[in-house]
């Protein structure tokens, strides 16, 4: 059996094992794959790739707190990653490790689902994490007019934009996650890379207190657990295209499991794991 793991710390929330072993099922490879949890603690992580070197591991998916650290120990990583710093996905390479991040690629697949073309939009983000920085990357990549990233500390989104270096004519600036000043009236795009609204972090919670959300904009949550967050549900009353978390979990996790095996996932089964895990 060829282990497939997924390595953080805590993972207790985690719908990767469901998703992926719906997966492997559905392709009649689970007698030969598996997919499991591994929280692991930090002076494990050259362990863990050390285990991928030696094939005991097949593969694994890294998350937070790891997908940072992780790059320290790996022979390759991918160009994409190395301009996020951020791997989420360890693969074998003939005798190395290699990293690559399938959140950008994961981001802008459920973006298309919906038809979304990103060419000359006006975009908003709100926060400056690591997701944040794989969305800024994606939509830059894209073609998009302009890009504010909005955050609760403002160095952290104006360190971003310093980090993604933007160039030719996109217009980015960084700007505080202030509620009372925020102004979407330009947006075509907006993207909440924060955790609120998130069950057990801020569930009742949006990013946005007042409803500043209109109709002529698509609001993506990439916050998956609800579904249908209370910001979504704002932005559905202010007659706003919708998009939940589930789209870009599922397509980061199709990316991968793809690496590993070497077929396209079946992303339908993938989806009905996810919402049924969910409670849909
Ligand atoms: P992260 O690196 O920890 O960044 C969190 C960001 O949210 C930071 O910008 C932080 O602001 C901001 N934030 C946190 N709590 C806040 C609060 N109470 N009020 C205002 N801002 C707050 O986390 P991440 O990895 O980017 O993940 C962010 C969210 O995206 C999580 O909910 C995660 O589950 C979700 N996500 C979903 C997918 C998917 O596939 N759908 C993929 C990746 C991540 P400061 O800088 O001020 O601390």
């Amino acid at each position: 059996m060829k282990q497939l793991v997924l390595i953080g710390y805590p993972l207790g929330h985690s719908l990767s094992p469901v998703m992926h072993s719906a997966a492997l099922k559905a392709m009649n490879l689970d007698s030969k794959y598996r997919y499991d949890s591994k929280p692991t603690l930090d002076h494990e992580l050259q362990a863990c790739v050390e285990s991928v070197k030696e094939g005991l591991l097949e593969g694994a998916n890294i998350t937070i707190p790891y997908k940072t650290d992780i790059m320290d120990y790996l022979g390759v990583i991918s160009e994409e990653a190395t301009v996020l710093g951020s791997v989420n996905t360890l693969y074998r390479v003939d005798d190395c490790v290699a990293g690559c991040n399938t959140d950008v690629s994961g981001f802008l697949e459920s973006l298309r689902e919906h038809a979304v073309s990103l060419k000359g939009l006006n975009t908003t983000i709100l926060g400056a994490g690591g997701a944040a920085r794989a969305v800024a990357f994606a939509l830059l990549k894209e073609g998009i007019t302009q890009l504010d990233i909005l955050n609760r500390t403002l160095s952290k989104a104006e360190n971003l934009v310093r980090r993604l270096n933007p160039k030719g004519t996109c217009e980015v600036h960084a700007g505080t996650l202030d509620t009372t000043t925020v102004d979407l009236s330009e947006t075509d795009l907006l993207i909440n890379c924060t955790p609120i609204g998130m069950k057990g972090h801020s569930v009742t919670e949006s990013p946005l207190r007042n409803n500043i959300m209109h109709s002529g904009m698509v609001v993506m949550d990439l916050v998956y657990n609800p579904q249908n967050t209370t910001l979504l549900r704002k932005a559905e009353q202010a007659g706003a295209k919708t998009i939940d978390g589930t789209g870009m979990l599922i397509h980061q996790g199709a990316a991968a499991l793809e690496i590993w095996v070497g077929k396209k996932p079946p992303i339908e089964v993938m989806r009905n794991a996810v919402v049924q895990a969910l409670g849909g």
